[in-house]
């Protein structure tokens, strides 16, 4: 007991000379290496994988949001300012006297207003089944695709832009991954990791079977080799983040982490007690929820700026309302929300780096964004002052995500995921129920609280036909 005090006070001390927004920034080494051979200049996919794409010159006219207090999440402190969107990207941010506009741009007045950058939720599970809903719907790619969409669609209308989906089923988180990112349905970026990776018998898998603990939502793998090509099929499916779950061995969770990070993504895991040792040895990026860990393993966490995901509020209800973990195989450990909440502030005085995730699941998404207000209140009760927690959920985020040089705060150059609140989330988090507009990729998707979709413009003949002479 002494030797691991000592080893988390080091881990404290070590973790305070770092800023803790800074941190973040941390990436593994093989992941720089990949970036190192593309030029910053270049415009790439905005997604991790970073493949580069031609060039295209932005069209269409500027929208600007003037009279309104900004939040960029660069400063705690919001300030009156304008910003100027150009195609889909944030191109200024103008003191409030400045008109440095195109004559043709769309004005949006955001008098009295808050602009602040998009919302990241680092946890969702929107493809999964709704509760009564058809047995043979639960599992289907089919069914999965449209409950993510219509759930995605409650994300954007609350401000969400950007949410990181962690399980689903079959290929339908990479389907909305790729619709969303060409702008073919209005939804918020969608970073998936498709499935969970996890040995057999593992986390998610466990019995009794019902539809999302079968084989469509986790893969059951054995031995590193299976591992590693488990990674490289989500890799190749679309993957922007691995997710793995406890049980694994050493080699298995070496040889996807391994994996993962030549191919230029992070690994995060749901993982507890011996195993969180484990993957925080192998060098994992982040762990998610709270649960059980060892004081070394923290302090080993905080050392090699490895992050957290905390998922508070859906522990904190879940314990508050069955008092433990039951009759589980894979959560084979005694808590209470008080143990769950004294984590988070281990974690935290360690130094630590959180991110906010809900694990909405399914239907619960019909509850955004309570249940994401309710995680930044969990965040202040812990030592978050409100601005903090605000940046937690933007540029902490996104960096979280490997995007902070694209998403997460109000910079010329950034992508333009920005929204207006009507009121002062920075000082009263229940300001953030108020979303009046959601701008995601430069697209003015939701004006006054209401989804707006252009009608479709029909494409000419490819060869005109008609007789001519008929009207
Ligand atoms: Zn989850």
């Amino acid at each position: 007991m002494a030797e691991s005090g000592l080893a988390f006070c080091a881990a404290m001390a070590a973790a305070a000379a770092i800023p803790a927004i800074a941190q973040a920034d941390a990436q593994p080494a093989a992941l720089q290496d990949r970036r190192a051979y593309i030029d910053p200049d270049a415009r790439t996919s905005d997604d991790p994988v970073r493949i580069p794409l031609r060039t295209t010159a932005a069209n269409g006219p500027e929208l600007v949001i003037r009279g309104g207090r900004v939040f960029d999440a660069v400063d705690n402190v919001a300030r009156p300012a304008t910003v100027v969107i150009s195609g889909n990207r944030i191109r200024a941010i103008l003191p409030p006297h400045s008109v440095d506009w195109s004559s043709d741009a769309q004005i949006i007045d955001a008098t009295g207003k808050t602009v602040m950058p998009g919302l990241i939720d680092l946890h969702t599970h929107v493809t999964y089944p709704d509760r009564n809903e058809p047995i043979d719907e639960q599992d289907s790619e089919g069914a999965g695709t449209l409950r993510g969409q219509r759930n995605l669609r409650h994300f954007l209308e609350y401000g969400f832009t950007s949410v990181r989906d962690l399980n689903g089923v079959s290929n339908a988180p990479f389907l909305l991954s790729s619709w969303s990112a060409a702008n073919a349905i209005p939804a918020p970026r969608v970073f998936a990791a498709g499935w969970i990776i996890t040995g057999t018998g593992g986390h998610a898998t466990e019995r009794p079977i019902t539809p999302s603990h079968g084989p469509k939502f986790a893969k059951e793998v054995d031995g590193p080799d299976a591992w590693r090509a488990m990674v490289r099929k989500a890799f190749k499916e679309g993957a922007s983040v691995i997710k793995i779950a406890s049980h694994f061995s050493a080699d298995e969770v070496r040889a996807a982490i391994d994996e993962a990070h030549l191919l230029g993504l992070k690994v995060t895991c749901d993982c507890e007690t011996i195993y969180t040792d484990l993957a925080v040895d192998a060098g994992i990026d982040m762990i998610e929820h709270p649960l059980p860990k060892s004081e070394a393993a923290i302090a080993k966490m905080a050392r090699a700026r490895i992050a957290a995901v905390p998922t508070l509020q859906v522990y904190q209800n879940l314990l508050d309302r069955a008092g433990g973990f039951y009759g589980s195989t894979s959560r084979r450990f005694t808590m209470t929300s008080q143990g769950n909440f004294d984590q988070f502030k281990k974690m935290k005085a360690a130094g630590i780096v959180m991110g906010i995730g809900t694990d909405t699941i399914g239907e619960a998404s019909m509850m955004a964004p309570n249940s994401y207000i309710a995680e930044l209140k969990w965040f202040v009760r812990g030592g978050y002052s409100t601005a903090d927690a605000l940046k937690a959920a933007t540029i902490v985020n996104a960096r979280l995500l490997d995007m902070g040089d694209k998403l997460g705060s109000l910079e010329p150059g950034k992508l333009a995921d920005v929204i207006i609140v009507d009121g002062r989330p920075d000082e009263n988090l229940d300001d953030l129920a108020r979303v009046n507009d959601v701008i995601k990729d430069g697209i003015h998707y939701i004006a006054d609280g209401q989804l707006v979709v252009p009608r479709h413009m029909p494409l000419p003949l490819v060869k005109p036909s008609p007789p001519a002479d008929v009207k």
